[in-house]
């Protein structure tokens, strides 16, 4: 099989089912030319108007973000409170809570977030069995372990809304036109109730990984090269999903099936949003994009309850050999980056 890659970012392409270019040019590379004729001037007021209208008679918050404590959560509160002026005791955060052991730099960022605004926290941790059977068994059978955390993730602070009458409920970027799915730049993100709105922050100010960082930095937020708890390997960055190491594995096995993983989807952001080459993106993605990170697979495999034997069996079980070959010290790789033409 012949890998091909985006012509502007670097991108691979091709290896995902229902991955589409437009003659070798991704459609998030295609998207980005679209922000620029967007008002975000126009949009951000419309945010402030529709805050200002939009009330739960019913409860104590009108408005709820699922948090994480990273940037993204963090300059969402920051702005809704700064810029649109959102009551602080009017917003409530969810945080939704995994089983694998949590980083200094997440507790520190959750903690700081909650304490510079004095903001209502709900803390939501599931079963922990159940979270560990469904994990390991998506693990072991279709290579898509956070499958079960990552449906909860999304449908759980819905009810959490529902359950309170809480009208708005925001998150970061809306992904389907990040990544291209999309050509519109929807500021509500579709829902399968009528009672709660979904409001998309990147539609209202344009989305990028810097932006999100320097607003979260203005507040406090801390990157793993803050604290010596973790020394992140296979990422293109210290800053973003920071909080869970476990969770990191889930990511990774993104490259064993489709042949990239955490640092292609950065770097050639980073590519997108003018802070890369695309010759630095690809170098960086050559050199660590295969990599899984020790201490997150240890992580894994002792909260899941599997040795690191089982997870190696289970990775080379599912390798996709088409576009992958092991090196000689035993490590998946890039067939097309290992062996260059
Ligand atoms: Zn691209």
């Amino acid at each position: 099989m012949e890998i091909r890659t985006c012509r502007e970012c670097g991108f691979i392409l091709g290896t995902r089912p229902n991955s589409k270019d437009v003659d070798g040019v991704c459609l998030a590379c295609l998207n980005k030319d679209r922000k620029k004729h967007i008002n975000w001037k126009e949009r951000q007021d419309w945010l402030t108007q529709y805050i200002k209208e939009t009330k739960n008679e019913n409860g104590r918050w009108d408005a709820m973000i699922a948090v994480s404590g990273g940037k993204d959560s963090c300059s969402i509160v920051k702005r809704l409170i700064e810029n649109h002026h959102m009551p602080h005791d009017r917003l409530l955060l969810v945080h939704i809570c995994d089983e694998f052991t949590q980083s200094e730099a997440g507790k520190y960022n959750l903690d700081n977030l909650v304490k510079t605004y004095n903001l209502d926290i709900m803390d939501f941790r599931f079963s922990p069995e159940t979270f560990i059977e469904e994990t390991k068994k998506d693990f072991l059978e279709t290579l898509h372990p956070l499958k079960f955390i990552e449906r909860q993730i999304y449908n759980m602070p819905l009810e959490i809304a529902e359950a309170f009458h809480i009208p708005m409920v925001f998150i970061g970027e809306n992904p389907f036109f990040e990544y291209g799915e999309t050509e519109e730049c929807e500021i509500f993100y579709p829902t399968s109730t009528d009672k709660v709105k979904i409001i998309c922050m990147g539609a209202i100010w344009p989305y990028s990984n810097i932006d999100s960082l320097n607003v979260a930095k203005e507040m406090g937020f801390k990157t793993l090269d803050d604290f010596d708890d973790w020394m992140r390997q296979g990422s293109a960055d210290s800053y973003t999903q920071i909080d869970s190491k476990g969770y990191m594995v889930h990511h990774w096995t993104k490259f064993i099936k489709f042949g990239f993983q955490r640092v292609s989807d950065l770097a050639c952001r980073f590519v997108r949003e003018g802070t890369l080459s695309k010759e630095q993106a690809e170098q960086m993605i050559r050199d660590s994009d295969w990599i899984c990170d020790p201490l997150a697979k240890k992580d894994f495999c002792r909260t899941i309850g599997i040795t690191e034997k089982q997870f190696d069996e289970t990775i080379d079980k599912f390798a996709n050999r088409d576009i992958l070959v092991k090196d000689v010290n035993g490590h998946w790789r890039r067939k097309d980056l290992l062996f260059p033409q």
